[in-house]
């Protein structure tokens, strides 16, 4: 069952990806290349022309990337006038550490929170400086807190940041250390991702010099970063992303909870009225307008249950019978019954969601849930 979204009054989330990085990080393979002076005018002045023409409004904007601090808070700031947002919408800026807490940064955070910015997420990756220069960050774990102290002087408390795990050289006592920074550093969210080796990275081709920690290794990281981030009053909601009380990012729970939102920008994605696209990894195509790329349906009950298995609220059966007009299918409930008797799921009359065990083995465990799906 898909409702059409009204444009005009109903809000929904919007991802804005800006692809630019002064340099590329051997691991990641999100899209993004070097940012040139006119290329970076063209690419805001076509999202300023996209919003327009799309004319919604938001509950919730995403800044992504590549790096979004890298434009500058007015660029920010004229993409915030084109977008018509409600009163209490949230609006995220990813922002690069050594960019906006390096010495010589010039970034303008007053700026960007009187435009509407009210939560940065920082790539601090890890506290222990070595570790950082091991996955090619610039700049130190100072400029993290510089940035996070610089932030906060300009009114913005919302503060997020990201952490690695399974990274070279990594133990578990620079990662509860990286975990203490988190706390003592004034974080709000923390999202705690464990590193994989992602086809065309530098690391990919590097792989076989590369020490990491082995599969047991990093099980026993992520199970003492869920361990050492709860002590620490950060609340795991998600597989890898954990919150002070009320602090869960609202926008990327619309991910996981299958709602709406609509992404502008070379290779952003859009789930909106049922149906999943994107742009191509092209800053000309997104420029020259070229439309998205149809992605099929989306949002059907296979893809809804393996969601919201990644929420720690997990699989609410009320929440999916009011979606779907049905009750959840009878074999998910029994294999959830099965693997609740190996500390694999949780289960009761109203919800099933996964252990920590659980998530630590989400794929095999949500597959096996959907196999034979009826
Ligand atoms: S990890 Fe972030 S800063 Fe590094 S290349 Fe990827 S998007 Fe850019």
């Amino acid at each position: 069952m898909t409702t059409m979204t009204d444009k005009s009054t109903n809000p929904i989330g919007l991802y804005l990806h800006i692809p630019f990085c002064k340099g590329k990080c051997p691991y990641c393979d999100f899209y993004s290349v070097a940012p040139r002076k006119g290329v970076t005018d063209s690419y805001v002045a076509a999202l300023c022309r996209k919003l327009d023409e799309e004319n919604r409004i938001y509950d919730t904007v995403y800044f992504g990337g590549g790096t979004p601090s890298l434009l500058g808070a007015d660029n920010i700031a004229l993409i915030l006038s084109h977008i018509r947002r409600t009163e209490n919408c949230e609006v995220t800026l990813e922002c690069n550490p050594s960019d906006t807490g390096g010495t010589d940064s010039v970034f303008d955070f007053a700026k960007a929170a009187e435009s509407g910015v009210n939560r940065i997420s920082l790539g601090l990756q890890s506290a222990d400086n070595e570790e950082r220069k091991a996955l090619g960050r610039r700049g130190g774990c100072e400029d993290v807190e510089r940035a996070i102290a610089r932030a906060k002087a300009a009114g913005i408390e919302n503060i997020s940041l990201d952490l690695m795990l399974g990274i070279p050289n990594q133990t578990k006592e620079s990662l509860l250390r990286s975990v203490e920074f988190c706390k003592t550093g004034g974080a709000t969210h923390v999202s705690a991702y464990i590193l994989k080796i992602e086809e065309g990275t530098f690391f990919h081709k590097k792989r076989e010099n590369l020490i990491l920690p082995d599969e047991d290794e990093t099980s026993e990281l992520y199970m003492a970063a869920v361990d050492a981030l709860e002590k620490a009053g950060f609340m795991q909601y998600e597989i890898s992303n954990f919150a002070k009380d009320g602090y869960e990012s609202r926008h990327n729970l619309k991910y996981w909870r299958c709602e709406e939102y609509l992404g502008i920008g070379a290779a952003a994605h859009s789930f909106v009225d049922g149906k999943r696209f994107y742009y191509e990894r092209s800053i000309v195509d997104f420029v020259d307008g070229k439309p998205p790329v149809d992605d099929g349906f989306g949002g059907d009950e296979e893809e809804y249950i393996m969601l919201a298995l990644r929420l720690t609220e997990g699989l609410i059966f009320e929440n999916f019978r009011r979606r779907f007009g049905k009750a959840v299918p009878d074999s998910v409930i029994r294999k959830a019954e099965f693997l609740k008797k190996h500390g694999l799921t949780d289960t009761d009359s109203e919800k099933i969601s996964l252990t920590k065990n659980g998530f630590l083995l989400s794929n095999a465990v949500i597959c096996e849930l959907l196999a034979n799906f009826e």
